[in-house]
């Protein structure tokens, strides 16, 4: 076995939980003042967290917002103040998570954690704000949640095409991990459960979105994705995403569910042990497809975006996005290069199956 290291992160995480032991948990915090985080989108979902923790809870921000803005975040940072709130308990997708990590950032309040997307950033230590227009990312122990609460209930809303982008979002994390220069097996084995959770359920969503088997299942690999995602380096696949989001303005969980098969076709000649991982979870080791193929057709199956054009990117914008994204080393499996990354990056705004 090569030799690893593992850096295990504290957290405290209930699977099958529900909004009823939010006020235990609060009190486990030794809190008594929590301040509710969610979006303008999530607003009843906020309220009922409030009705179940009555007089544990002294307010209610509604602001979470995309990538984090600061001046949101500086907002309810004063909102914090003024309540004098002790924990911060947020409920939603990645946005809302970032919002109580980066209220963490600056006042160390303990956070409950409870998301309603397969984003994952629950487990990681990574937060992204938004300035001026530039989005930066860091790692810090001070944002990592203390408690995820996964409430099941929570995501029979998610409507279908977000449930697909955001489980190939959380798909991409443990497929990076697989071929981190961190890579250790620990996170090789959450991450090829992760994999084949959120590929074995979506199908069953789609077509059934009150399955709560399903959906549990989506969020236990939500969970293990994410942790490999806080866990281990990520490469081109990620900074992609973050290139096309951060100076493109595309969203999200589409990019990641765009890029991620021609990320992995340009790494796979160089990463066949993740690979043949990947295959293996995907439960697919043996229909002569590669694993690139398979994540392409199985998004095209479940009706997921398959072309950057489809998200409004322009053809002209290519050469730019290539620039940016070749002039910024990084560990990744293969080389990076200027050319190579162009024809990715044709190929994903066409919409390509990988060769
Ligand atoms: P999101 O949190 O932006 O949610 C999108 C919209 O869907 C919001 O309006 C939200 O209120 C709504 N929504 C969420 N769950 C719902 C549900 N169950 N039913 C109905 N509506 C629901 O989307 P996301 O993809 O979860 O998060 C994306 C953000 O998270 C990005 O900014 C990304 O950078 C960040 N992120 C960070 C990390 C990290 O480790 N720091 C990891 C993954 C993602």
């Amino acid at each position: 076995m090569k030799p690893f290291v593992y850096n295990a992160l504290p957290a405290r995480v209930i699977f099958g939980g529900t909004l009823s032991q939010l006020a235990q948990e609060v009190k486990r915090l030794g809190c008594s003042k929590a301040l509710i985080l969610t979006t303008p989108q999530q607003i009843k979902e906020g309220e009922d967290a409030r009705a179940h923790l009555r007089e544990l809870a002294v307010g209610v921000c509604n602001d979470a917002t995309m990538h984090t803005p600061t001046h949101v975040t500086n907002s309810a940072v004063e909102l914090a103040n003024k309540l004098a709130c002790d924990c911060l308990v947020a409920i939603g997708g990645g946005s809302t998570t970032g919002l109580a990590k980066a209220i963490a950032l600056r006042t160390d309040l303990p956070q409950i954690v409870v998301p309603t997307t397969y984003a994952g950033s629950e487990a990681t230590p990574i937060i992204g704000q938004t300035e001026n227009g530039q989005k930066t990312t860091q790692k810090t122990l001070k944002v990592l949640p203390e408690v995820i609460l996964y409430d099941v209930s929570l995501t029979l809303t998610l409507p279908p095409q977000m449930t697909i982008t955001s489980g190939f979002n959380a798909i991409a994390h443990a497929v990076e991990a697989l071929y981190s220069p961190e890579s250790n097996p620990i996170i090789d084995s959450l991450a090829e459960q992760g994999i084949s959770s959120i590929a074995r359920s979506l199908p069953r969503i789609i077509k059934s979105p009150n399955d709560t088997d399903a959906r549990s299942d989506a969020l236990f690999g939500a969970w293990a994705c994410g942790t490999c995602l806080g866990a281990v380096g990520m490469a081109l696949h990620h900074k992609l995403c973050h290139t096309l989001g951060g100076s493109f303005n595309l969203p999200h969980a589409e990019t990641h569910t765009i890029i991620l098969p021609h990320a992995m076709a340009y790494n796979a000649p160089y990463a066949p042990e993740a690979m043949a991982k990947i295959s293996r979870a995907l439960g697919t080791e043996t229909v002569g497809k590669s694993a690139a193929q398979e994540i392409f057709d199985l998004a095209k199956l479940l009706g997921a975006p398959i072309s950057l054009k489809e998200l409004g990117l322009r053809e002209e914008d290519l050469d730019r996005a290539a620039d940016i994204a070749a002039g910024n080393p990084y560990p990744n499996p293969a080389a990076l290069e200027r050319d190579k990354l162009r024809k990715l990056l044709g190929n994903a705004w066409a919409g390509n199956r990988p060769e």
